[in-house]
């Protein structure tokens, strides 16, 4: 699969890992946009949000457990942290295996930021 995430998961790209399960890899985000910016993946590939199906939902909750963890670990636990997907063109969404943001470490903008 020439997925540049399913690579990361695999270990043949290289990345800063963060969490690793049997369903989930979790790791810095190579472009920070906050002084935390992690991104949380299921090891399965499915393309965007758009692609999950009933049989995921299970998958999904481990990757938002994760997210909550990372975060906690990252020491964003109590100052808080927002958790992003972006799904297709209008969202901006650039690598096609669905992903999470976990960002943190200063008060974000509002929700409706551009950028
Ligand atoms: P998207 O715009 O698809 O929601 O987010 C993709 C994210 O993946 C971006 O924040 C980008 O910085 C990050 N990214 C792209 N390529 C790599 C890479 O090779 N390694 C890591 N760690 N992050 C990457
Ligand atoms: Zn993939």
């Amino acid at each position: 699969m020439d997925c540049l995430f399913c690579k990361i998961v695999e270990g043949s790209i290289p990345s800063r890992k963060v969490y690793e399960d049997e369903y989930v890899y979790a790791f810095e985000d190579i472009q920070p946009q906050a002084p935390v910016h992690l991104l949380v993946v299921p090891k399965k590939h499915i393309a965007s949000l758009n692609e999950a199906a009933p049989e995921d939902a299970e998958l999904l909750g481990r990757v938002a457990l994760a997210a909550q963890r990372v975060a906690r670990e990252a020491g964003l636990g109590d100052s808080g942290y927002r958790v992003i997907n972006n799904v297709g063109k209008d969202a901006g969404q650039v690598v096609f295996h669905i992903h999470f943001h976990v960002l943190g470490g200063e008060k974000l903008g509002p929700l409706n930021a551009k950028n």
